[in-house]
């Protein structure tokens, strides 16, 4: 049995390139010792499975035999190691993605998107569990993705956010860390011996491209500086994320915002986050247009998004960065007390944007998303965060992709939704249930509107949680939606145009 899995995963690595034919005996050998095996016998033919079953029956048989301790991190972290032994050495990986890279950009990320997938360093089997669909909104088609393939991340308060600036690990000193490259791992660190991140420079900063492990979206990619050092949004990052869409023009780059409750998860690593896809918010048209004094030749206008977003559009990407650099000075030291934003409370700043950069055609497109993280006793999880009542879909930070159209729910909503189906279809009490207690508001306003039945509830159901979804962005956004609030942005727009 372990001659003919063994078989396999080798041949599978032959076949997808990993290694070649003159690795074969090399490789098997590797994969033995990693086995704690001394012999083996080819068999006569060999039955091919996907990877995931082929590592899957190699980690069983190790826990059989005391290799692997039977949880699910000492198993990927075993058959992590096993893939360490059919990956190519780094310089190898490198000098293929190069010369793709010098031939044609968007040949050379198809080859190392499908590379990422081919060592399981992305693990499809858990990816494909995600349950996935869009819902029309006013604001376009969001996307809507129940995650279940990565454990749900806490919202970062300002308490976390100081303690993981803290927290450093000796080696490697977090995950993004460029010594993860083929790293063994440990019970609280995950196995990188398949990862090999590909060296870009971006604004002459050496950093790394590699692709999501979670995939939230097609050829989802992180790029990371080379040097452990805190993410911070400045005319560096921004000049960055246009040299990357110029070396990469088929994908979009942007980044979480460089503040607590408005940010992403990582904020001790510099990094930023794109892809090949087209989110709700790049199809989302200008609004309202607006011309920046001294920087007429730059399009620029107010989006059609729940959040409070500035698009900016030239063929000549420095006069994006040096616009983008401007409204971002100005938004960091910007007070409006008539509308609750306040630049700075007792010496902490609250201004900051999530910025994307993205072709569109020959120009170069970036937006804006201002962002402002003030609290108060009533919303001590943010002002410009979903508020208590939409928490029941998802109390998490609105990071980057979040703001460009795309909800990462946890998981939890996967029972808790389709128990409040069962119950809006069948009748039942809502807020005596555990799973549908929290949804009990919602799902009751729902009932008034739509007369439920088997047929039709889910549909239902998934286009009010993009509802949901839409509002949560409402709420995010620092400039609202009404008469008052768009008075408000006209303001701040008049001051970025005041600054000289
Ligand atoms: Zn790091």
């Amino acid at each position: 049995m372990l001659n003919n899995t063994i078989a396999a995963l080798t041949e599978y690595a032959v076949r997808n390139g990993l290694i070649c034919e003159e690795d074969r005996i090399y490789s098997i050998n590797a994969l033995l010792e990693r086995l704690h095996l001394d012999s083996y016998e080819a068999p006569s033919s060999v039955e091919l499975r996907p990877v995931n079953e082929l590592l899957e029956i190699l980690t069983n048989d190790a826990v059989a035999r005391g290799l692997c301790e039977d949880d699910s991190t000492s198993r990927d972290l075993f058959d992590t190691a096993l893939m360490g032994c059919l990956t190519p050495r780094p310089s190898e990986v490198r000098r293929t993605f190069r010369q793709l890279l010098a031939e044609d950009p968007q040949k050379a990320t198809d080859w190392y998107y499908r590379f990422s997938g081919t060592t399981n360093y992305i693990r499809w089997d858990r990816i494909h569990r995600n349950i996935v669909w869009k819902a029309p909104t006013g604001y376009g088609d969001l996307e809507i993705t129940i995650n279940l393939s990565k454990p749900e991340k806490p919202t970062t308060t300002r308490a976390a956010f100081k303690a993981a600036m803290q927290t450093v690990s000796p080696y490697p000193k977090c995950l993004l860390c460029s010594e993860n490259e083929g790293y063994a791992g440990h019970d609280n660190h995950p196995a990188r011996q398949n990862h090999r991140p590909m060296p870009v420079e971006l604004d002459a900063e050496a950093c790394f491209l590699q692709y999501s492990p979670y995939v939230y979206y097609n050829e989802h990619c992180i790029v990371f500086s080379a040097r452990h050092i805190p993410m911070v949004i400045d005319a560096h990052a921004l000049r960055q994320l246009l040299d990357f869409v110029t070396i990469f023009p088929h994908y979009f780059m942007g980044s979480n915002a460089d503040l607590p409750i408005v940010g992403g998860s990582i904020f001790t690593h510099a990094h930023f986050q794109g892809g090949r896809h087209v989110f709700a918010m790049a199809k989302a048209p200008v609004e309202t247009p607006l011309v920046f004094r001294s920087f007429e030749d730059v399009q620029a206008g107010i989006v059609h998004w729940p959040m409070s977003v500035i698009r900016l559009r030239c063929a000549d990407k420095s006069r994006v960065a040096a616009l983008a650099d401007k409204i971002l000075r100005v938004w960091r030291g910007y007070s409006d007390e008539s509308v609750c934003i306040l630049a700075e409370t007792e010496g902490v700043a609250h201004n900051t944007v999530t910025p994307i950069a993205r072709r569109n055609g020959t120009d170069y497109e970036m937006d804006l998303a201002l962002r402002n993280n003030l609290t108060t006793e009533e919303l001590p999880l943010g002002i410009y965060h979903p508020h208590p009542e939409l928490h029941h879909i998802k109390k998490e930070n609105i990071g980057l992709i979040e703001v460009m159209g795309l909800a990462v729910l946890p998981p939890r909503l996967k029972r808790e939704l389709a128990r409040v189906g069962e119950l809006l279809v069948h009748g039942g009490d809502l807020y005596a249930d555990e799973l549908t207690e929290k949804h009990a508001d919602w799902a009751t306003e729902l009932k008034t509107r739509y007369t439920f039945t088997e047929e039709n509830v889910k549909g239902i159901l998934c286009k009010e949680v993009g509802v949901v979804f839409s509002r949560e962005l409402e709420h995010a956004g620092v400039f609202k939606r009404t008469a008052a609030g768009k008075a408000a942005f006209l303001r701040f727009i008049d001051a970025v145009n005041e600054q000289v």
